[in-house]
């Protein structure tokens, strides 16, 4: 699934494409795209608006249209936006025509994907609040900030980066990234950790997502540019799909465990399993998910998927 980076990169690549053009038609071919709203509805409140910009918001591409209207998009699994491919792709569920004839396709084979309208720059910001926590390029996400979500949350630390209401946009990739560049085991639960533990995981979040940007994003599963280029930032993962190789840092091999129900890379010895010792969070159950954890490797559930 595309993350921060990999949504960054497509807005980068189509932005100077279409702002300031006026959108002349939005052709919705799979009405599931945009439901409850029917999709002539969707289509007759953005027709003829010029695009004044192309924005982003987590995961979300947001067309922030004249008018105060606002289209907010996600690619989910499989979604991709193909600017002027030489055919319509096959799985094209929606259809944008810009004033100047180009096309852009949003093909999406396994039909996650979805659009929502904002009417105003109010309802745009409840659509966000209901589902996004602190963007992590913005000057809102300190250590301070971080530290304070971490402190209240019961959740092992992969679970809770994975949760979009905590911090957006970052998702099973870059979750591994900046939990191995942090030292930080996945499965630590997110109320242990130090202050400074959390500030090492803020700077290796905004780091790993850097990162991604500047390689133009992942290229794995179905993820591809509006032009069909592919990022390379799958090349430069530090331990993510890495399972069996050597670690970069102290060359134990990489073990593949599960966590949040997520395949997750990490090194046992540069990210220390969490020991199950004398707590404040124990009594309050926060140990649940790290109950076989103890200092022993726990092969069986590292095994697993
Ligand atoms: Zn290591």
């Amino acid at each position: 699934m595309p993350e921060l980076p990999e949504v960054e990169t497509i807005r980068r690549h189509l932005a100077p494409h279409v702002e300031g053009r006026v959108l002349t038609a939005l052709d919705v071919r799979d009405e599931r795209w945009c439901r409850p709203l029917a999709g002539e509805e969707l289509a007759a409140a953005v027709r003829g608006r010029r695009v004044e910009a192309l924005g982003r918001r987590g995961k979300y591409l947001v067309w922030e249209l004249e008018d105060d209207v606002h289209l907010m998009l996600h690619l989910r699994m499989t979604g991709t936006l193909l600017l002027d491919p030489p055919e319509p792709p096959r799985y094209a569920r929606v259809r944008f025509a810009l004033d100047d004839g180009r096309e852009l396709y949003f093909d999406d084979p396994r039909r996650f994907g979805t659009g929502e309208l904002a009417l105003g720059g109010d309802a745009r910001d409840a659509f966000f609040a209901a589902r996004l926590g602190v963007e992590p390029f913005s000057a809102d996400f300190t250590s301070a900030h971080l530290y304070a979500l971490t402190k209240v949350s019961r959740a092992p630390i992969k679970a809770f980066l994975l949760d979009q209401r905590k911090v957006a946009g970052v998702g099973n990739i870059y979750a591994d990234e900046a939990l191995f560049r942090a030292g930080i085991h996945p499965l630590r639960p997110a109320g242990q950790l130090t202050r400074k533990q959390v500030a090492a995981l803020r700077d290796a979040v905004v780091t790993s997502l850097e990162a991604g940007v500047a390689a133009k994003g992942a290229s794995i599963d179905d993820f591809r540019h509006p032009d069909g280029v592919e990022g390379t930032f799958q090349d430069r993962f530090l331990i993510h799909l890495r399972e069996g190789e050597p670690c970069q840092v102290c060359g134990r091999p990489v073990r593949k465990l599960r966590a949040a129900g997520r395949g997750t890379y990490a090194c046992e010895k540069c990210q220390p399993r969490p020991r199950q010792g004398p707590s404040k969070n124990r009594r309050r159950g926060a140990q649940a998910a790290t109950r076989n954890s103890d200092r022993r490797p726990d092969r069986s559930a590292a095994a697993s998927s």
